[in-house]
């Protein structure tokens, strides 16, 4: 079911929206080489906690997982697409591209956001991925206009990134509905045909987000049971934002 956001809804919303906003952009500036996955997360940890609020993804146990998620912020690195567990262990390195993907809940209500960052200098294929996939979500962002429906979003995005080059669309994973709970209805997929699926209502609020490879659109789950890797190893950007439908269009409110 589609939950359309009461005002007041809205009203604390955009204010957990600028403060994850700013909490990802503090966190994505530490990323040198030799950070670990898991001083990101401590540190993302521990400004939402300054703020008064709430991480999402901490303990939340996503459908047909065996355990609880356990860190606040999802660090995915070069092959993997999502859901990457931050350890010690993962040591982020020169040319390394890096997918932070943070969830928090202010005042009862849940925004998501996320930013694939470069560590030091990356090969020029890398580099374009990164800028292919946020102008995706850019696009399928723009689709968002009155009248507009979930497929407009989809097909927006696979169609630039087709123009682009030869990208994989990861298929499996998508946007979702986001406010009241982490994930809600609609599904947003990342490819799709005009003109088709939910309509957008001004109330609505969506997270876009798509993920491209440099290979398959193929991907497999780690050992650790969360962390989602390419197929074939390639290496995976994403960008994400959660978006409130307008009368007139949209709104990012993951934004500072
Ligand atoms: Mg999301």
């Amino acid at each position: 079911m589609i939950i359309i956001k009461t005002p007041a809804e809205i009203e604390k919303l955009r204010e957990g929206g600028k403060r994850l906003a700013t909490v990802l952009a503090k966190t994505a500036a530490l990323v040198v080489p030799g950070i670990s996955a898991l001083e990101l997360d401590m540190f993302a940890q521990e400004e939402i906690k300054k703020l008064g609020d709430t991480p999402a993804f901490l303990g939340y146990k996503a459908p047909g997982h065996r355990i609880a998620y356990p860190a606040a912020l999802c660090v995915s690195v070069n092959a993997e697409v999502v859901h990457g567990i931050p350890t010690a262990k993962t040591i982020l390195k020169e040319g390394d591209i890096v997918s932070l993907d943070l969830g928090i809940k202010h005042e009862g209500l849940f925004t998501d956001h996320a930013v694939t960052v470069a560590v030091g200098t990356l090969s020029k294929e890398r580099a374009t991925m990164l800028q292919v996939t946020r102008e995706a979500m850019y696009r399928g962002i723009q689709a968002i206009v009155p009248g507009a429906r979930v497929g407009d979003i989809g097909h927006a995005i696979e169609s630039y990134v087709k123009k682009e080059g030869k990208y994989g669309i990861v298929r499996s994973f998508a946007g979702h509905g986001v406010g009241r709970a982490i994930h809600e209805d609609p599904f947003v997929p990342n490819f799709g045909r005009k003109n088709t699926g939910e309509k957008l209502v001004p109330g609505m609020v969506i997270a876009i987000e798509p993920m491209l490879t440099l290979g398959t659109e193929d991907v497999i789950e780690g050992r650790d049971g969360y962390t989602m890797k390419t197929e074939d190893g390639s290496a995976a950007a994403h960008f994400e934002h959660t978006v409130l439908i307008t009368e007139t269009g949209y709104e990012i409110l993951t934004e500072v």
